[in-house]
């Protein structure tokens, strides 16, 4: 099952410690801002009454990876779902295909690369917990492994029942997610998708691509890739200030 991350909506006070860690921890450029950019992995915002993290959810079958072309987004053993930007060819296929909307691009860089929440990869590999749940002083956020953190946010609601409702969100939601939340408010009242199925969105590459206005055919798009996907490479690689989209950052 791996590890995981559990967000108690009722305990966050919204000091904003863990997207300053996270700023931090992954040497992401500026100050937090108030949406996620590819500069900014988490964010939290009070929603009726409630402080609400968003980051990603690190799907247990991540359609971002299934409908990448090249095999930069994978899950890991370990839960987190990681990025490797020097495979990455800039299609922006996981932003469209994302379920929670969270994947974002570097629009301001001449070689953009993908920025998402990677779940520290590189500490939780090192046995230590991710840095935004290490900052929390509240107990809002708490690592673990999954299925310890299922049983404490079951044990949560069986003890105080008045202060949460009866749901797990990312037990099943988009096929179950690393990343679990509770809430004393119905979670679609928080801005999060309560309409997701619970099998994972069999998306593929395909259906990514007949979705693109100008779509000028599968084969012409690989043949171009081919060339493209190569000169791009060499561009991330080169690039001198790029401090952002690697896959292990500890
Ligand atoms: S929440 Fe989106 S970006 Fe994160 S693993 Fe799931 S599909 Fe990928
Ligand atoms: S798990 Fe790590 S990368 Fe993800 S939001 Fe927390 S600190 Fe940032
Ligand atoms: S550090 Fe904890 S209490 Fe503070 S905003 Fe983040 S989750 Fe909420």
């Amino acid at each position: 099952m791996g590890m995981g991350l559990l967000i108690d909506a009722t305990r966050c006070i919204g000091c904003g410690a863990c997207s300053s860690a996270c700023k931090e921890q992954n040497k992401l450029p500026g100050q937090v801002e108030e949406v996620l950019t590819a500069y900014t992995w988490t964010t939290v915002h009070e929603h009726e009454g409630l402080n609400v993290r968003r980051l990603c959810m690190h799907c247990e079958v991540p359609t971002c990876a299934s409908v990448c072309p090249v095999a930069a987004l994978k899950k890991t053993p370990d839960g987190p779902v990681v990025y490797d930007a020097e495979r990455c060819m800039g299609c922006r296929y996981c932003m469209m295909a994302c379920p929670f909307e969270i994947p974002k691009y570097q629009w301001d860089r001449p070689v953009p690369v993908v920025g998402k929440c990677i779940m520290c990869a590189g500490r939780v590999k090192d046995g230590k917990p991710t840095a935004c749940a290490e900052a929390c002083q509240y107990g809002a956020t708490t690592f673990g492994k999954k299925e310890d953190l299922i049983w404490e946010a079951r044990t949560r609601i069986r003890q105080k029942p008045g202060d949460y409702v009866n749901q797990i969100y990312g037990l099943t939601e988009a096929g179950g997610t690393s990343v679990m939340m509770i809430s004393s408010v119905p979670f679609e009242k928080l801005g999060l998708k309560s309409n997701l199925p619970a099998d994972p969105p069999a998306m593929r590459t395909w259906q990514v691509l007949s979705n693109i206005p100008d779509f000028v055919g599968v084969w012409g798009v690989f043949l171009y890739g081919v060339h493209w996907i190569t000169a791009r490479r060499e561009a991330v690689a080169k690039a001198a200030n790029h401090t952002n989209g690697r896959e292990d950052r500890s």
